[in-house]
């Protein structure tokens, strides 16, 4: 049996655990990320939902930032959810061109479910869980669109590089991150 790809889940903190149990489901091997030596070989990162400021300082305090600039730079797909995808904005590892608003539906802790139309995603809406998630508050013009909520970007896509507002580790529904695997694939040949 051909072995799987590889999928590196970045594992500082937060809900990385789901992400992993996933993407084993789906036939990829995976392998949490603590320090920079746990890339090695990898051949996609997951950037999970949890609290950006705890991450970011775990980030930089392992060293991670440029190790994973660098990943991304090689082609090598990244999927950042929720928290994950306030890393990868301008303002944290800039590896997406793209301003996240963090908690941005509501000032106190909100959490909601909605349906979401994406664009070219066979087997109609995403039913989505968003916990005191962010949205694109601004993006460059490479940056494609896929999914918002109420006129607010919260899916987008660039390249290798994919962020999602809301929780896909949650829920039944595995179509993204078979998405995401598909990409990983590729890239791997
Ligand atoms: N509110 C969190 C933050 O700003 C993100 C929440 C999540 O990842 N579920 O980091």
């Amino acid at each position: 049996m051909v072995a799987g790809p590889l999928v590196g889940v970045l594992a500082l903190q937060g809900a990385f655990a789901a992400h992993r149990r996933v993407m084993e489901e789906l036939g990829a091997r995976t392998r949490e990320v603590r320090v920079v030596a746990d890339l090695e070989g990898v051949d996609g990162l997951v950037l999970p939902g949890g609290e950006s400021t705890t991450m970011s300082l775990a980030v930089e305090r392992e060293g991670l930032a440029e190790p994973i600039r660098a990943l991304a730079a090689r082609g090598a797909p990244l999927l950042g959810t929720c928290a994950g995808l306030i890393m990868l904005d301008r303002e944290h590892l800039g590896v997406m061109d793209i301003l996240a608003r963090r908690n941005a539906f509501g000032r106190q802790v909100r959490s909601f479910e909605a349906d979401l139309e994406f664009l070219d995603l066979e087997g109609g809406p995403v039913h989505a869980v968003f916990i005191r998630a962010p949205w694109i508050a601004e993006h460059g013009p490479g940056v494609e669109l896929l999914a918002s909520v109420d006129g607010h970007p919260v899916a987008a896509r660039a390249g290798n590089v994919t962020v999602l507002s809301f929780h896909p580790e949650l829920g039944t529904d595995t179509r993204l991150h078979e998405r995401f695997l598909a990409d990983v694939r590729a890239f791997t040949g």
